[in-house]
């Protein structure tokens, strides 16, 4: 039996997730209520704003619940607006937005908006098969730093004139922590759904575990 995978339906691009979920073998389902949290096998916290989303996270009485639903394993995957919920700490956010915590990461939002607001690049991910993933940012976060739990599954130049696919250092823009997956791009906006299937199959827990790192307590960093 496929897995159920709902889209928090808050606000954001809820339509191309369930799309791109249903693409992907999974039944996808919109989260509104906390019965249809409690109903979910994972989650995906879509893009959009993450000041709102946490501000209705909260309205909707979903804030503790979703947090406590994570601390207890449930696999779920933020793009963009969700990359920021997940992170433990949020670099230029509001003071009072929210995080849900799951991934051991500190987010800068906004970051590359302050050379250009949107942008596209092909990059490698680590995890996907095949061709470059191409990424397409909008008011895009990145990741400035990583605890050595968090497994770094791609990067991309933060100088316009550098190909994402080539850059070995760089911003790192897409990662995984144990069940908890987040890209600061839009995959659900390409029609390659490739990211959604290495989801899908974190839900069914086929995809491969990494050992955890230990004794290595320097955090990874995105620089080009
Ligand atoms: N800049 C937005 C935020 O801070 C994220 C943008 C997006 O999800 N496309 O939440």
């Amino acid at each position: 039996m496929s897995p159920i995978i709902g889209v928090l339906a808050l606000q954001g691009d809820v339509r191309e997730h369930l799309a791109a979920l249903r693409a992907s073998g999974a039944r996808a389902t919109t989260v509104r209520r906390t019965t249809e949290l409690s109903e979910v096998d994972g989650l995906v916290i879509p893009g959009g704003e993450s000041t709102t989303i946490s501000r209705l996270l909260e309205s909707f009485e979903l804030l503790e619940p979703l947090r406590r639903r994570i601390a207890d394993g449930m696999p779920a995957y933020g793009s963009c607006a969700g990359m920021i919920l997940l992170a433990s700490k949020v670099l230029d956010g509001r003071e009072d937005q929210h995080q849900l915590g799951g991934l051991d990461v500190i987010v800068r939002r906004n970051a590359f908006g302050r050379q250009v607001d949107s942008f596209e690049d092909d990059l490698a991910f680590d995890g996907v098969d095949g061709p470059p993933v191409h990424a397409v940012f909008i008011r895009a976060p990145w990741v400035e730093s990583a605890s050595p739990q968090v497994e770094v599954l791609a990067r991309v130049s933060d100088d316009p004139d550098v190909p994402g696919g080539q850059v070995a250092a760089g911003r790192i823009v897409a990662v995984r922590q144990g069940p908890v997956l987040a890209t600061a791009f839009h995959p659900e906006l390409t029609g390659d759904t490739r990211v959604h299937r290495l989801f899908v199959q974190m839900v069914e827990g086929r995809s491969r575990e990494r050992p955890l790192e230990v004794g290595n307590n320097e955090t990874q960093e995105g620089r080009t």
